[in-house]
């Protein structure tokens, strides 16, 4: 299913930040990041872990057909290939119910020898606030915070203890720079999936906060087959360097080796001019919300 036009609207706005060149003064200039552990068995588990060079792990737990004997080993295969140094974290992608969520957490937490927090274990935010009451595993929005008005939700509810933000659907590095001050958590920077391009403005925001106590989610670029930018977003001993705007730019060629077929181009022209119709419409543009 795809996003409506307001939701899709953000990332619009996120895009045309980048191209100003508008992002905010870094106040560091290394940001550390985590490996991704997918759903996997505990030997593939082990070797992501150990050649991701990072010293936090994100391990995926909750898959649809798997169970908690999976997730256990999947986990003690992690901590094996960290040492005892290591910071797990686990994401559910609201995979679990409230109940489920608590007992799983407690066994998850001992088979990691503690965990960082738990991204997401529940789909709502209602239920995330259930489940924080219940646990002492630090909880982490992430689902939960799609839209501008949603972190203030987590936050009335006290429903987390960590936002999770995503700079393109939140729309601008400066507008999640706010959100974070606002919402009063300690901020994860995550991608969406971007090409070196955008996930250099998920580094924008995570180089511009003034705290940055976690590994944030922005290693992310090795997934892609390929990229559009000579210089890629990629992690050196689990840090990616900060860069200022301008510095990863668009390659042609390289863009023509991503070009889309011209069905799938007719596609994005189109929902290019709806998101421009749905702002003319709206009278944004000009003066964005806020
Ligand atoms: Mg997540």
């Amino acid at each position: 299913m795809e996003y409506d036009v307001a939701e899709v609207e953000p990332w619009l706005r996120c895009a045309e930040e980048a191209a100003a060149g508008d992002w905010p003064e870094p106040v560091r200039d290394v940001v550390p990041v985590n490996v991704t552990v997918p759903a996997t068995d505990p030997e593939r588990a082990h070797a992501i872990a150990t050649g991701g060079g990072c010293r936090t792990a994100k391990v995926k737990v909750a898959e649809r057909g798997q169970g908690i004997a999976d997730d256990i080993a999947r986990i003690e295969a992690v901590r094996d290939a960290l040492g005892p140094g290591g910071i797990i974290r686990i994401d559910a992608n609201g995979g679990w119910d409230v109940d489920v969520a608590v007992a799983s957490i407690a066994v998850l937490d001992r088979a990691a020898g503690g965990l960082e927090y738990v991204e997401q274990p529940v789909p709502d935010v209602e239920s995330l606030a259930a489940v924080r009451k219940r646990v002492d595993v630090p909880i982490a929005a992430d689902e939960s915070i799609r839209r501008a008005a949603d972190p203030y939700r987590v936050r009335e509810l006290e429903a987390a203890d960590i936002a999770v933000l995503k700079v393109q659907p939140l729309g601008e590095v400066r507008a999640c720079l706010r959100i974070a001050e606002e919402i009063g958590l300690p901020v994860v920077v995550s991608s969406a999936l971007e090409s070196s391009l955008g996930l250099a403005a998920g580094v924008a925001l995570a180089a511009a906060l003034p705290e940055l106590p976690h590994a944030c989610g922005l290693a992310t670029a090795q997934l892609m087959r390929s990229d559009i930018t000579p210089t890629r977003v990629l992690p050196e001993d689990g840090f990616l360097r900060v860069t200022r705007p301008g510095r990863i730019t668009p390659d042609g060629a390289l863009l023509e080796g991503a070009r889309a077929p011209q069905e799938r181009q007719d596609w994005w022209q189109r929902r290019l001019r709806d998101v421009l119709d749905y702002r003319a419409a709206a009278s944004i543009g000009e003066n964005p919300p806020r």
